[in-house]
C-alpha cells in the first residue's frame, strides 16, 4: 500500500516534470495550458489514484478516538472531522470505514492503559522496563509526574488500541461483518477470569485456556440492526461497550411450492421438530472439539442450488422466511462427510429434514446434514473430519436430491460459507494456543465454497 503511494508521488512528480518540460518548449502557452490541464485531468479524473493517495482504514475493536489520535499521530479533532463524528460522547463504530492520511512510519506501538493509581514508575516497574523510555514514549520529560487518568502508552508490539479493563489484546474477525455471518472474538485477559461477551442483547459463547479465551457470535438473515452494541466485561471491572456497524447482506429470492407427500408437512410438524432441535443447539461444551479448519460436507455436486439467507416465498405466500442452510443439489447416493471432529448429537429420519445427522463441534457450533437417504453413524459416536456420515437422497421435507447444510452457533442458523472462507476454525484454535491440524479448507471441488 504504502510502496504504491510513494510509485504514485512519483509518477505526479514525473508528470509536474514533463508538463514543466511542455512550457518551455512550446511557444504557444495556449498548446502549454492545454498540456497542464491534460495531465491534470489524468491525475485528479481516476477515483483509485485519489483514493491510494489518501489510504482508508476500517476502524477495529478497541479503536477510541484517543487510541487513534495517540497511534497516527494526528490531533483528534482531525480524526473526527474525517470520520464524520458528530456524538462526542459516542466512540468509533467497528467496522466503519474512516479516510485520513497515515504514513507507516508514524505508527506506534503499545497498550493504552489509563492507570486508576500510581505513576509511570508503578507501570516500567510492572513491565519490567525504564521508567525514563516509558516517560520519552509519552513525550514527558521525565516519569516523576503523576499520570492519574492520563492515558498511558506501555510499549509493545501491537497497534495501539484501548482495551476493555482487564484485557490485554482482543481481535474481532470479520472486520466488517454482514447479517448472517459467524463472529469471533480472541484475546488474552490479565488474570484467568471468566469473560462475558454479548451483542445487543444475545450473549456469546465462551472458552479458554489460561489467559487466553475465545467467543463466538452470530446473527441471522434477518438482523437488521446497522448500529449494534459489542458488549465486554470481567468479574470487578468495569462494563465495556463500543458499537458495531453491520454492512448490508446481498440476499436472493426464491419462491417454493410444495406439493405431494411434501405439501403434507404441516407448519406445527414444522415447529415441533425446531422445538426439539433447538435444546440440542443450545448444548455448548466449554471447549471445541474440532482441530482443523472445517471443510464442506460432500466432494462432488452439482451446483449450490439455494444459498444461506435466500429470502423466501412459501405457496405464492409473502418473503417471510429465509434460507437455513446451503443446498447442494448432488446425486441420490454421493457420499455425506463429516465438516470437522465433533461428536454426533442426532442420526436419525426426522418427518421435516428427513435422513438427519447433527454434529456437536463444541463451544456451541453444531452442523447438521438433512434429507440423506442413508445415516451411517449413531448418537454419542466420535467422529473426525472427513468421516462418511451418510448419502445424498431427498427424504422429508424436500423436491429433489440434494443435500442441505446447516451451521449453527447457538441456535442461531448462520452462513457456513463466512465461517469456512474466514477460516474461523483454526482462528479460533490459535486464540486458544491450540495446534490447528490442516491450516488450509478442503477445496478439492472446482465448485466448492
Ligand atoms: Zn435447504
Amino acid at each position: 500500500m504504502y510502496a504504491g503511494i510513494q510509485n504514485f508521488r512519483e509518477l505526479v512528480t514525473n508528470n509536474t516534470y514533463c508538463v514543466l518540460r511542455h512550457v518551455f518548449k512550446l511557444r504557444n502557452t495556449v498548446y502549454a495550458l492545454a498540456g497542464i490541464l491534460f495531465w491534470l485531468g489524468l491525475i485528479l479524473a481516476p477515483d483509485t489514484y485519489a483514493q491510494e493517495s489518501n489510504p482508508t482504514y476500517i476502524i477495529q475493536i478497541g479503536d477510541t478516538w484517543t487510541a487513534l489520535a495517540l497511534r497516527t499521530m494526528q490531533p483528534e479533532a482531525d480524526i473526527r472531522a474525517a470520520y464524520g463524528s458528530i456524538n462526542q460522547q459516542q466512540q468509533p463504530t467497528i467496522g466503519r470505514i474512516i479516510d485520513f492520511p497515515v504514513s507507516s512510519s508514524h505508527i506506534r506501538h503499545g497498550r493504552l492503559t489509563r492507570p486508576l493509581r500510581g505513576g509511570l514508575l508503578e507501570i516500567a516497574a510492572g513491565d519490567n522496563i525504564s521508567p525514563w523510555q516509558l516517560a520519552a514514549s509519552q513525550d514527558l520529560q521525565h516519569p516523576y509526574r503523576p499520570v492519574l487518568m492520563r492515558p498511558v502508552i506501555q510499549p509493545g508490539s501491537f497497534p495501539l488500541r484501548e482495551m476493555p479493563p482487564g484485557f490485554e489484546w482482543l481481535e474481532l474477525a470479520p472486520a466488517s461483518p454482514t447479517p448472517g455471518e459467524a463472529l469471533a472474538i480472541r484475546g488474552q485477559t490479565y488474570s484467568e477470569t471468566a469473560v462475558n461477551v454479548q451483542l445487543n442483547q444475545t450473549k456469546w459463547n465462551t472458552g479458554r485456556n489460561g489467559r487466553a479465551f475465545v467467543a463466538i457470535g452470530a446473527t441471522g438473515a434477518f438482523f437488521d440492526d446497522k448500529q449494534a452494541e459489542l458488549f465486554m466485561h470481567i468479574q470487578d471491572q468495569p462494563a465495556w461497550s463500543q458499537p458495531i456497524l453491520f454492512a448490508p447482506g446481498v440476499w436472493t429470492f426464491e419462491e417454493i411450492t410444495y406439493s405431494g407427500p411434501a405439501a403434507a408437512i404441516s407448519d406445527a410438524d414444522i415447529l415441533d421438530e425446531r422445538k426439539w432441535l433447538r435444546e440440542i443447539w443450545s448444548e455448548a461444551s466449554p471447549t471445541p472439539y474440532w482441530q482443523s479448519d472445517f471443510r464442506i460436507p460432500l466432494d462432488d455436486f452439482v451446483e449450490i442450488s439455494s444459498l444461506y439467507g435466500a429470502r423466501r416465498a412459501y405457496n405464492n405466500g409473502p418473503y417471510d422466511r429465509y434460507h437455513e442452510g446451503v443446498d447442494f443439489s448432488a446425486y441420490g447416493g454421493t457420499p455425506v462427510y463429516a465438516p470437522a471432529d465433533g461428536y454426533i448429537a442426532v442420526a436419525e429420519f426426522l418427518k421435516v429434514r428427513g435422513g438427519s445427522v447433527i454434529i456437536d463441534h463444541g463451544l456451541g457450533v453444531h452442523t447438521g446434514t438433512y434429507h440423506l437417504s442413508e445415516v451411517s453413524t449413531a448418537p454419542g459416536q466420535q467422529v473426525k473430519k472427513g468421516e462418511l456420515i451418510g448419502a445424498v437422497g431427498t427424504t422429508g421435507l424436500s423436491t429433489g436430491n440434494h443435500l442441505h447444510w446447516d451451521f449453527l452457533i447457538g441456535t442461531v442458523w448462520i452462513n457456513g460459507r463466512s465461517w469456512l472462507e474466514n477460516e474461523l476454525g483454526c482462528w479460533l484454535l490459535a486464540g486458544l494456543k491450540t495446534p490447528c491440524a490442516s491450516p488450509t479448507n478442503n477445496r478439492s471441488n472446482p465448485n466448492s465454497l
